[in-house]
């Protein structure tokens, strides 16, 4: 993880007034593009405090922050002698959300099946910083990023941090591996002209020497985890969005493989058979998981693999299908075909204690909406604690992150609020005021803070 003691060499300080951060360089250098936790002592003065590994809500407590990390969480509101106080009385505070599940380098639009045409990686690449902003002000401080066109992401990750732009901290699939003419295809509908036969080194792989080669090629690559499509999906423009698209035996060469490099393998899936050889193939993660049954949802509790359900991207997609031209016809049929289904889903994997992680397939809607999972978590009949420790310790959990999903003494100091008690009233997690990251303040009283850059 990011170290700050690096950044030493530049002395920054805080001014705090009305509602606005001012940031101030002391001393003989300014800090040329990283954003720097501020030199000193900073404490936040919370009316409440999620202790997301207990489940509870405490009352008031000090958040006390030193170089990036948490230092220490004291009972009621004692800022430090000589700490910046940030007053957050009216507000929750929790630890930084993460998002287990988005695709930062791109985002839905009518014309998006006509931009890929026209568009080249670069057109994503700047698009992409945007929404890597947007995502961060939602207070999405981590994210998995699960497939890009062109490893694009690994720049946007590169480049947030360095600090050029703001953005979550992201962990990278790079592309995403498929067979061919499945969903991680991106020749799928195209004419046979302009189509052409994709190979490993592409993330299309068959057989298990592909399978291994192609996780080779991402580590290669500087990626962090590995993204397999072993089942259909419903934005690309193949018949089904649910038939199983790889063997077992790839699978397990996959798995195997990733394990060898240090990966986590995330499996987006639909169909009960292609979550099943996932699953036996040993994935980490099911993501969507549409068509899971009670055998799926029991191989997934005995192996220990989490379940990523995205509802918000079925809810949208059901919804956008409807709008004549918005897709391509198959795809608008296999989005009202299963993007209604997913919420169901998650309550009953819910049931089946089933391990969940947040996750949202952040660019099927558009970014930094992606706190409305909560509210359809919530409706899937999860209890709000549940959702928002599956958005921290248990998406840290599935991320391999240890310093990550609490607020608790020697962690990262991600930081998020909001104005009342998200246990009572779940539609808050989309007011978020408050954004700190390693330490740096990107939003205060639900106001960007630019200057952090
Ligand atoms: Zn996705």
């Amino acid at each position: 993880m990011r170290d700050f003691s690096w950044s030493n060499r530049t002395i920054t300080a805080r001014l705090l007034t009305a509602g606005f951060a001012v940031l101030l360089s002391v001393g003989l250098s300014v800090a040329a593009d990283a954003p720097t936790a501020p030199g000193g002592i900073t404490a936040l003065l919370c009316g409440h405090l999620i202790d997301t590994i207990a489940g509870k809500v405490l009352g008031e407590s000090t958040i006390v922050i030193e170089s990036g990390h948490v230092r220490e969480v004291l009972n009621g509101l004692q800022a430090p002698a000589g700490a910046t106080a940030i007053d957050l009385k009216s507000q929750t505070c929790m630890p930084g959300l993460i998002d287990a599940h988005t695709h930062l380098t791109g985002q839905t639009s009518r014309t998006e099946y006509v931009d890929r045409y026209h568009w080249n990686v670069a057109d994503n690449a700047i698009r992409s910083t945007v929404y890597a902003r947007r995502t961060l002000l939602a207070g999405f401080t981590t994210v998995r990023n699960l497939g890009d066109g062109d490893n694009e992401s690994a720049a946007l990750r590169n480049a947030i941090n360095a600090g050029i732009v703001p953005g979550p901290r992201i962990f990278t699939a790079g592309k995403a591996i498929g067979t061919t003419g499945g969903h991680a295809d991106p020749m799928n509908g195209l004419n046979q002209e302009l189509s052409r036969d994709l190979g490993a080194v592409d993330g299309i792989i068959n057989g298990t020497d592909d399978a291994m080669k192609a996780v080779r090629e991402h580590y290669k690559l500087g990626d962090d985890l590995i993204k397999i499509m072993p089942s259909g999906g419903v934005l690309d423009e193949g018949a089904s969005g649910e038939n199983s698209q790889m063997t077992l035996e790839e699978i397990r060469a996959i798995v195997s493989t990733a394990h060898d490099y240090g990966f986590a393998v995330a499996a987006h899936a639909h169909g009960a058979e292609a979550i099943r050889r996932a699953v036996i193939g040993g994935v980490d993660s099911i993501e969507h998981g549409t068509f899971m049954d009670a055998e799926d949802m029991k191989l997934m509790v005995e192996h220990g693999t989490y379940y990523v359900p995205t509802i918000i991207a079925g809810d949208f997609v059901a919804r956008q299908a409807k709008i004549p031209g918005y897709y391509p016809p198959t795809i608008a049929r296999k989005a009202q075909e299963i993007g209604p289904l997913i919420q169901a889903t998650a309550g009953r994997a819910y049931k089946a204690h089933v391990k969940i992680a947040f996750g949202t397939d952040a660019a099927v809607y558009p970014h930094g909406q992606n706190a409305h999972e909560f509210e359809l978590m919530v409706g899937a009949g999860m209890p709000p604690m549940f959702c928002i420790q599956a958005a921290t310790v248990s998406a840290a959990a599935l991320l391999r992150q240890k310093d990550l999903g609490s607020v608790t003494p020697g962690k990262i100091a991600d930081v998020v609020a909001v104005p009342g008690n998200p246990i009572d009233d779940i539609s808050l997690m989309k007011q978020v005021t408050f954004v700190m990251k390693d330490g740096v303040v990107y939003k205060l009283n639900s106001v960007p803070v630019d200057t952090a850059l």
